[in-house]
């Protein structure tokens, strides 16, 4: 562990004011991640369409879980002519997830999280073609034994 002891105080994405899977009045957020396609892809299934998903505690663990296993990196540059997601792109070769090699359909996520066990506070992260659609059908299943 890193002697960083005070958290990174990171601005949650605030479009939704309550969880996106059971739709509960968020009080407390507990993930927050912000999906951001390159230009040949959309945002995966199971995402809203502005790309933001926020869950509260009792949605969350099935995902972190998921999410823990991923390999993270640095937050990419972004050139002011490029999408976000065109910088995710140029970031990385290999999947976050997979391991594999990108292309250019990924999409970046950047994820947030309240301060506590496994996973950091704040992440960047990388899906290649195949993963997106592993991950949109896995949140699409988690979404469906909640609701
Ligand atoms: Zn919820
Ligand atoms: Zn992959």
């Amino acid at each position: 562990m890193s002697s960083q002891s005070r958290p990174r105080t990171q601005l949650l994405p605030t479009t939704d004011l309550s969880c996106s899977f059971c739709a509960c009045g968020l009080t407390e957020k507990l993930l927050a991640l912000q999906a951001y396609p390159s230009t040949s892809r959309t945002v995966p299934e199971g995402i809203p369409d502005h790309g933001g998903l926020t869950l509260c505690p009792e949605c969350a663990p099935e995902v972190v879980e998921l999410v823990d296993t991923w390999e993270g990196h640095d937050h990419p540059d972004i050139a002011a002519d490029q999408s976000i997601g065109d910088g995710y792109r140029n970031m990385t070769e290999s999947c976050s997830f997979c391991a594999g090699a990108c292309g250019d359909a990924v999409v970046g996520i950047e994820l947030y999280r309240r301060v506590s066990d496994q996973l950091p506070a704040y992440a960047n992260y990388t899906l290649c073609d195949g993963c997106q659609d592993v991950f949109g059908e896995f949140l699409t299943n988690v979404r469906a034994t909640i609701e």
